[in-house]
């Protein structure tokens, strides 16, 4: 969940983000997340029964660290210097 302020004529400034699970209001500082936070935007498509639905909501470190723990099969983990 995001709270956003005016900025300069058309842009947003970042003011707050909470984790839509547990309620932790994260660190924000000049408009960025300073901690480790996931944002989800997830727009259903034809083949779900949420069709026409766009899911919306950030997770602490910790809560998403809880939910992929919970997978059958581990999420694949890369290290980002693969792509550099
Ligand atoms: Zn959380």
């Amino acid at each position: 969940m995001r709270k956003y302020g005016k900025m300069k004529a058309t842009k947003k400034a970042l003011l707050q983000v909470i984790c839509n699970k547990c309620g932790k209001d994260l660190e924000v500082k000049d408009g960025s997340v300073r901690e480790g936070c996931v944002r989800i935007e997830y727009p259903f498509d034809y083949f779900s029964e949420k069709d026409g639905y766009i899911y919306e909501f950030d997770l602490c470190e910790k809560c998403f660290d809880l939910w992929i723990g919970e997978f059958k099969y581990p999420a694949k983990i890369h290290d980002m210097k693969e792509y550099m």
